[in-house]
């Protein structure tokens, strides 16, 4: 009798199947999907999941099904979920300032059930959004000669990847995940966030971007969240960015944004604990990319305590409620310092958002990251 290599692959894979395609959306609001080409795009998924068949008819060639596991010496990803959550331009004060009454449920997931901090730290090169968010997903620092990803502009308009930005082969969340057997998917509301897909296409399974469309991505996530949940799922919401460039960090206008992006965390939160298949093993990464100084429209001094402040939490299955450097006597709580490279301990970073979230997928850290590269960083 065949036994199923892995069911809980299997079940992976079938996940990866229904995840075929990229949806693309212009700024118009236009959508078109790419027409699913399985077989090309995907064949090793289509492999498995054609052994997988034979193997519930008892018909497997186990020869097959094991060429096309993952390379030996790569974990093969768990069946867990992990929601990575992004609040662009989020400074810290905006959670004092709105209390748990404006934002319930950040407060929720960084203080009253995660286990979260509102001292983590930028990247310490630069405090705008896609070095930061580069870093998120690769684990590096930003300069390339030091061995970081190379990202330096903040726009759509570079068409580079960033394999061409640090002139050699840079990993991702993505990537790992995709050799461990899992899926990833990308929600995005700032179109310079089709570097993701431009320099992992194979392993960015889905790819929503709707420019300046907070409540369409949450939408697109919950919908997948429904039907497919992603191993690893970003989720980006520009929103208190946008606001805070148009009207100053900490306005009313602000402050407003914020709120509403609460309400939008919230409706996730709710999808995961109403969905049985999620409550148990879904956990929640929030962070932010950079803050803002009050009163002014800009983000871009990387010295500035307002600008390099942001949250770090994790929130949701097996995580402990506490305050995320007393689980971490590993890392140092900055007070209101920007401690460099060389300090020992480190601060909490948002660039540990990749090597964390593979660690909670169960998949080996990223070669030659940097932050979390020993996977330290613990939540429980
Ligand atoms: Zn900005």
């Amino acid at each position: 009798m065949v036994r199923l290599p892995h069911p809980v692959r299997l079940r992976r894979r079938g996940a990866r199947r229904r995840h075929c395609g990229t949806e693309i959306t212009s700024r118009t609001g236009a959508r078109r999907r790419l027409p699913r080409v399985i077989s090309l795009r995907r064949p090793a998924a289509l492999a498995v999941a054609v052994a997988a068949a034979l193997a519930g008819l008892g018909l497997a060639d186990p020869g097959t099904a094991s060429a096309e596991r993952p390379a030996a010496g790569r974990a093969t990803v768990n069946d867990k979920h992990v929601i990575a959550i992004s609040v662009d331009g989020l400074n810290p004060r905006a959670l004092k300032r709105l209390g748990r009454t404006g934002t319930p449920n950040l407060h929720r997931i960084i203080k009253d059930e995660g286990a979260g901090t509102v001292d983590a730290r930028t990247q310490l090169e630069m405090t705008v959004t896609l070095p930061n968010h580069t870093s998120m997903v690769t684990g590096r620092r930003i300069k390339a000669s030091k061995g970081g990803h190379g990202v330096t502009w903040n726009d759509d308009k570079v068409t580079k990847t960033v394999q061409q930005a640090a002139g050699r082969e840079v990993g991702s969340v993505f990537t790992g995940v995709h050799e461990a057997g899992g899926t990833t998917a990308v929600y995005a509301t700032k179109s310079k966030f089709w570097l993701f897909e431009r320099s992992w296409p194979k392993a960015v399974d889905k790819n929503v971007i709707e420019v300046e469309r907070n409540g369409a991505v949450v939408k697109a996530l919950l919908a997948d969240l429904g039907t497919a949940p992603a191993s690893f799922s970003f989720l980006h919401l520009g929103k208190p960015d946008q606001v805070g460039h148009h009207a100053g960090w900490m306005s009313a206008k602000y402050l407003r944004a914020v709120a509403k992006m609460d309400k939008l965390i919230g409706r996730v939160m709710a999808q995961v604990e109403a969905t049985p298949s999620l409550r148990d093993n879904t956990v929640i990464v929030l962070t932010a990319d950079h803050g803002g100084i009050p009163g002014t429209r800009n983000h871009t001094t990387r010295t500035h305590r307002d600008n390099y402040r942001v949250p770090f939490a994790f929130w949701g299955a097996g995580v402990t409620h506490a305050e995320l450097y007393a689980l971490n006597p590993d890392r140092a709580k900055p007070g209101r310092a920007r401690p460099g490279f060389g300090a020992a301990p480190q601060p909490i970073r948002n660039g540990e958002v990749a090597n964390a979230s593979l660690d909670i997928l169960g998949v080996d850290p990223l070669p030659d990251s940097l932050w979390n590269s020993a996977q330290d960083l613990d939540w429980k």
